[in-house]
């Protein structure tokens, strides 16, 4: 029997966990060809969220969970579900039931006749200002247009992977993670399946505008490194003006004989100085960039226990 494993990040979410657990439930009824594991990722939550996970376990071996020494964020989260997974295929679903888990066996349909990453798109989006559609848009076509892989547009994270994009992300270990373009990155087989997105069961959104920002820079700094290369490509006008300006005041003491003014040096002077420190600006930059590309080395999350036993983090 194939294996499926849904991952759950989970960050103060009390209210919503006992209402996901039983729609999950209803979903295992019904999907009886399949083993499952539930996996919830507790991310230092400051609510009863692991008090009640561990409830759910004692009731129901299924489910597992890995807790967080304390809040590292949902991506961390999410990579942390991916090394724990024992499925055959996994679903990443957001605890407060705004991904309907109903839509489970249309994914695993696909995963069956052979895709590899099925991943459900948003047609609406209930209960979201039109200002937070409006950016994730802006943010969408931001991104698409600074790197060279295709990103999926109004696309979440809920998404059924198979055990070979699984084991794929697992080797991308940068810490300042953007899963979303690290989907795109990895390629196989991609399926789309349209969905209405249902307003958050309960709680509250942890998302606010600060972190949606930092997720969006995030975003373009782990794809690319352009944006240093802001400074390479102010220094170049400069030292075209700067050379322009140079072959002028040239001619003008060689060919007609007129003595070079004072302001005209001082203007020669700050151009070329500029410019020299810019395009240093921009070379320091590109170094910066790579090293930063390299530097990624620390554990990406710490782990506190893992369905009742202790974690020494030793080989995570
Ligand atoms: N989440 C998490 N760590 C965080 C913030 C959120 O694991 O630091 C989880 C949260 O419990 C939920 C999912 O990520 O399962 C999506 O969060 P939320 O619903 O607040 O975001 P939104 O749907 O509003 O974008
Ligand atoms: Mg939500």
């Amino acid at each position: 029997m194939k294996k499926i494993t849904i991952i759950i990040p989970a960050y103060n979410e009390e209210e919503s966990l006992p209402l996901l657990y039983d729609r999950l439930k209803e979903l295992m009824e019904k999907m009886n060809n399949y083993e499952f594991e539930i996996l919830f990722v507790n991310d230092g939550s400051k609510d009863k969220t692991i008090e009640i996970i561990k409830d759910l376990r004692n009731k129901d071996e299924r489910v597992c969970y890995v807790d967080f020494s304390r809040n590292f964020g949902k991506e961390i989260a999410m990579i942390a579900g991916l090394d724990y997974a024992t499925g055959d295929c996994v679903v990443f679903m957001d605890a407060d039931l705004q991904d309907p888990p109903e839509l489970i066996p249309e994914l695993v349909k696909y995963w069956e006749e052979g895709y590899d990453d099925v991943y459900a798109k948003r047609r609406s989006r209930k209960g979201e200002t039109w200002l937070k559609k409006f950016t994730s848009k802006m943010y969408y076509r931001v991104l698409q247009h600074l790197t060279k892989v295709e990103i999926q547009e109004d696309t979440g994270d809920f998404r059924l992977l198979d055990r070979r994009c699984v084991n794929a992300l697992k080797k991308l270990r940068e810490s300042q993670r953007n899963t979303k373009s690290m989907f795109s990155w990895i390629g196989y087989k991609k399926k789309e399946v349209l969905y209405d997105r249902d307003p958050r069961i309960a709680g509250t959104t942890k998302w606010n505008y600060k972190k949606l920002i930092d997720l969006a820079i995030d975003g373009i700094t782990s794809f690319t490194t352009s944006p240093l290369r802001i400074s390479t490509y102010i220094s170049i006008p400069t030292f075209i003006v700067l050379f322009v300006y140079f072959v002028y005041v040239i001619v003008k003491c060689f060919v007609v004989h007129e003595a070079i003014q004072a302001y005209q040096a001082i203007i020669l002077l700050i151009l070329f100085f500029s410019g020299i420190q810019i395009l240093l600006f921009g070379i320091i930059g590109e170094y910066l960039g790579r090293i930063f590309n390299e530097t990624k080395n620390r554990p990406l999350y710490l782990v506190n226990e893992y369905n009742g036993k202790k974690e020494m983090n030793d080989e995570k």
